[in-house]
């Protein structure tokens, strides 16, 4: 069955990770191709002793082949349509396709759900996808079929974002682009609570599903406390937290239209709420605020995009973390995050305890935290584990 794709031999000893299931073929790994593929396509991988390992999509760059089958399988609608309700089938069991409390959620997350570089992200009957491989990328059509099939008539609408996560100078010219209906925002139910989304000009898919469980988390920190929420986007933390009957919250970001929305969304769940924003840089604000606030959360950008300014971002994470120790009340509590990819829970952890010695507070670890059940890691991609976060008391 694999014949009909060009067929890409490895080098000696170089299958040995495709055998542990890691989804990744490496140039370097590549001892012989059988044909010219074209970027996206299909080909079929063999080890040195042409045993076949796995059908996968092609592109130029260090990670050549991105692997969504290990067995000969045909890669027709069918199978496409079990990855994509398998998919659902979790979120399903976990609870999270249960309209009444949540209808926001991650339906598919790349390589933790088997179809490497796809991200579907569901907003009440709207989809938003960011797709990070041309291969992933030719599938769309048939993806708005398998869309249709799964949420029949609830689905309002498709809206492809991948303009910014595929190369500029590859054979696709991908555009954010509705490949269904035209909706451009929704107001979306987490846990009861309600958020304004706006896919079209918001950062990432429009909303930062990951933090689900950790701000509800947040939430049972919050009673009586006084809260500074940095980098606060949305306001999905500020919310929870005057949920959780938080004294004051203050919301901060640098981008005005940041500020606006994290106020619509307090408006869209509370009448009279302890709250305000301000847009202002994360670290000219944590500069005068000694001894106002006993609950701190810091959500950062990634400070690290690629391997090579990694040192660069462990001290941008330790810097931030130290000014927040330096500041935060005695018996305070500090949510820390670090959504880069490249930055190790080790690393993190490393940095933020380099902070609390540089600042010289007591501190106590008390929760760690990771990414929720829809954006799985699989135990043979370690690399999907990105969002890390440190609940700490600070004596
Ligand atoms: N905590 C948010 C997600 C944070 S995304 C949530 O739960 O939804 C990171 C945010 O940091 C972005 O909104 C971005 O505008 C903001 N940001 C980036 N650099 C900043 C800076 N130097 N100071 C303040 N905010 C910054």
């Amino acid at each position: 069955m694999s014949e009909k794709y060009v067929k890409v031999v490895l080098k000696s000893g170089k299958d040995q990770s495709l055998r542990r299931f890691h989804p990744w073929v490496f140039s370097g790994a590549i001892k012989k191709m059988y044909g010219e593929p074209s970027e996206g396509d299909i080909v079929a991988v063999f080890d040195n002793k042409d045993e076949f390992l796995g059908l996968g999509h092609y592109q130029i760059g260090s990670i050549t082949i991105r692997v969504f089958s290990f067995n000969e399988v045909e890669p027709d609608y069918e199978f496409w349509k079990s990855k994509i309700f398998k998919a659902y089938e979790v979120r399903q069991n976990f609870g999270l396709t249960d309209a009444e409390h949540t209808n926001v959620y991650r339906l598919f997350f790349g390589e933790g759900d088997g179809i490497p570089g796809l991200i579907i992200d569901y907003y009440n009957g709207n989809v938003v996808m960011q797709i990070h491989s041309i291969g992933a990328y030719k599938l769309r059509e048939i993806l708005v079929e398998i869309l249709k099939e799964l949420y029949g008539e609830n689905l309002q609408s498709v809206f492809d974002k991948s303009e910014s996560t595929l190369p500029k100078k590859g054979p696709v010219d991908a555009k954010n682009e509705f490949l269904l209906g035209d909706s451009q925002t929704e107001v979306v139910k987490e846990n009861g609570l309600n958020f304004r989304v706006n896919w079209i000009d918001g950062q990432k898919t429009g909303f930062f599903i990951d933090q689900r469980d950790n701000r509800k988390l947040l939430q049972k920190y919050s009673l009586g406390r006084k809260v500074l929420n940095m980098f606060c986007y949305t306001g999905g933390f500020s919310v929870y937290s005057i949920r959780g009957g938080a004294e004051l919250v203050h919301s901060v970001d640098s981008s005005a239209r940041a500020i606006d929305l994290v106020k619509e969304n307090v408006g869209l769940n509370f009448s009279n709420a302890p709250h305000e924003a301000f847009a202002v840089d994360a670290f000219k604000y944590l500069d005068d605020i000694k001894d106002k606030y006993d609950l701190i959360i810091l959500d950062p950008p990634a400070f690290a995009k690629h391997l090579n300014v990694l040192s660069n971002a462990l001290q941008g994470y330790k810097r931030l973390n130290q000014v927040a120790f330096e500041q935060i009340k005695p018996g305070g509590i500090l949510f820390t995050f670090s959504c880069s990819q490249v930055v190790s829970k080790e690393n993190f952890r490393k940095s933020v305890f380099a902070a609390a010695a540089n600042a010289k507070r007591n501190v106590r670890i008390l929760h760690q935290l990771s990414q929720p059940v829809d954006h799985p890691i699989s135990i043979f991609h370690p690399e999907g584990e990105y969002l890390k976060g440190l609940v700490l008391y600070v004596e």
